[in-house]
């Protein structure tokens, strides 16, 4: 076969032979908790590379032994993902959450400095505060329009600089669209990297990926994903991914195997038939954010649109949107005119845009982040964010576009309060 084909073309077949189940087209589901060694000393064999006892040689794989190391859904969608990202290896995890408290867990040692991009998500934000906090991780969160050299002072202020050990990113950042520069990262790791300790970078590229971000390019040791999101797409499962090269993800899954926090068959089985239509899906969810942004841009009754796609042309921000992605993606947020009445007003007139938390699926959803997503945010970090009452969160789907503006100029028109009536 043709050795450049491109992922969207190797998403029905990659990684799998329809001799090995029967001639099956699809991948079956594989519900099944232990596998059979042919002899004993298979079985041997197999342990000594789980358990890395020896290393694997050439063209050697990790046999099948037990579901909790390994399973044929597991593996065929980690090897199926990692074509997107071109990253060496994939671990798949039963929740986004799963995949990112995994990865720090791993990266990070009692003493060590944290550094990460805030906002992040709140569950990670919850986790870096409390928990690694608890373990004795300490955690410092940077701006994205901080610079290189006010970033630098920051690490060198706690007095830990020579304990940073890895630097935690989110782009774009949720629900305001803010975008951090991986390759600035990466030259504040090499900054504080000795010969002995590399500082590591991970990005959450559930916003942007797999297809329009590809961190791994811009220096990213990791990435990581909510598969809830577009991978998944359809809003009927919760999984996590984490991609890297060999080494890396060696020391991911083996963390995996103690902790227990796999993906189930099934949950990798509906991810297999999501990634078929991935492509397709987001291209779709991309075109229809634009036009809804073109509308909400012009729209009286809307104060900001923040989008990918209307940046300032001489921003910062536009360079690194020019440098890191290849679409605006299907996310928008956006200012409406008025307070929290008018934000809620919108809401509940929306016909066909569901009301709910999450993002990237078929179906577009809207929610109000200031008293639902971010809720648990302070509310002088709010302010500072731009996390405001009248700021909405929509992520488009797959819908007619002409249905979605419909449905939010309706529903605008609902929001607006009637004109007091001079009474002569
Ligand atoms: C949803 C989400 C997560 C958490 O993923 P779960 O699958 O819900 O555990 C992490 N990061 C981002 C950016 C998300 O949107």
């Amino acid at each position: 076969m043709k050795n450049n084909l491109s992922p969207e073309s190797l998403m029905m077949t990659h990684a799998y032979k329809p001799e090995w189940s029967e001639g099956a087209v699809k991948v079956p589901l594989f519900l099944t908790s232990t596998f059979t060694f042919k002899t004993a000393e298979e079985g041997k064999s197999f342990f000594e590379l789980a358990y890395g006892i020896r290393e694997k040689e050439q063209e050697e794989q990790l046999g099948l032994i037990y579901s909790r190391i390994n399973n044929p859904n597991l593996e065929i969608l980690e090897n199926r993902l990692c074509l997107w990202d071109k990253a060496d290896d994939c671990a798949i995890f039963e929740s986004g959450m799963s995949a990112i408290s995994t990865t720090l867990l791993e990266f990070l040692n009692p003493g060590d400095l944290l550094l990460f991009s805030s906002p992040t998500y709140g569950g990670t934000d919850h986790f870096i505060k409390h928990f690694l906090q608890k373990i004795g991780i300490e955690a410092i969160g940077f701006y994205p329009n901080q610079s290189k050299e006010e970033i630098i002072q920051l690490i060198e202020n706690t007095g830990k600089a020579n304990r940073l050990s890895h630097i935690y990113i989110e782009t774009p950042a949720n629900p305001t669209n803010d975008l951090v520069d991986i390759k600035m990262c990466k030259e504040i790791a090499n900054y504080f990297s000795k010969s002995q300790k590399e500082v590591f970078i991970s990005v959450d590229n559930t916003y942007m990926g797999p297809l329009w971000s590809n961190p791994l390019e811009h220096g990213a040791d990791i990435v990581i994903y909510s598969a809830t999101k577009y991978i998944g797409g359809h809003s009927d499962v919760i999984a996590g991914a984490v991609l890297g090269n060999t080494a890396v993800i060696k020391r991911v899954k083996t963390l995996r195997t103690f902790l227990g926090n796999m993906a189930s068959p099934h949950t990798c089985w509906l991810l297999l038939r999501s990634l078929e239509t991935l492509k397709i899906r987001m291209e779709k969810q991309a075109s229809n954010a634009t036009e809804i942004a073109d509308f909400l841009d012009t729209h009286p009754l809307i104060d900001k649109v923040l989008f990918l796609g209307k940046l300032d042309k001489s921003s910062k921000s536009y360079q690194i949107f020019k440098e890191q992605y290849s679409s605006s993606g299907a996310m928008i947020s956006f200012y409406v005119k008025g307070g929290e009445e008018e934000a809620f007003r919108f809401l509940n007139q929306l016909k066909l845009i569901k009301l709910a938390v999450s993002l990237g699926s078929t179906e577009s959803l809207v929610q109000h982040p200031a008293s639902m997503t971010h809720a648990g945010v302070c509310s002088e970090l709010k302010k500072k964010l731009g996390i405001e009452e009248n700021l909405i969160r929509l992520s488009v789907g797959v819908e007619n576009a002409k249905d979605l503006i419909w449905d939010v100029n309706q529903a605008l028109h609902v929001m607006k309060p009637e004109p007091v009536l001079e009474m002569i």
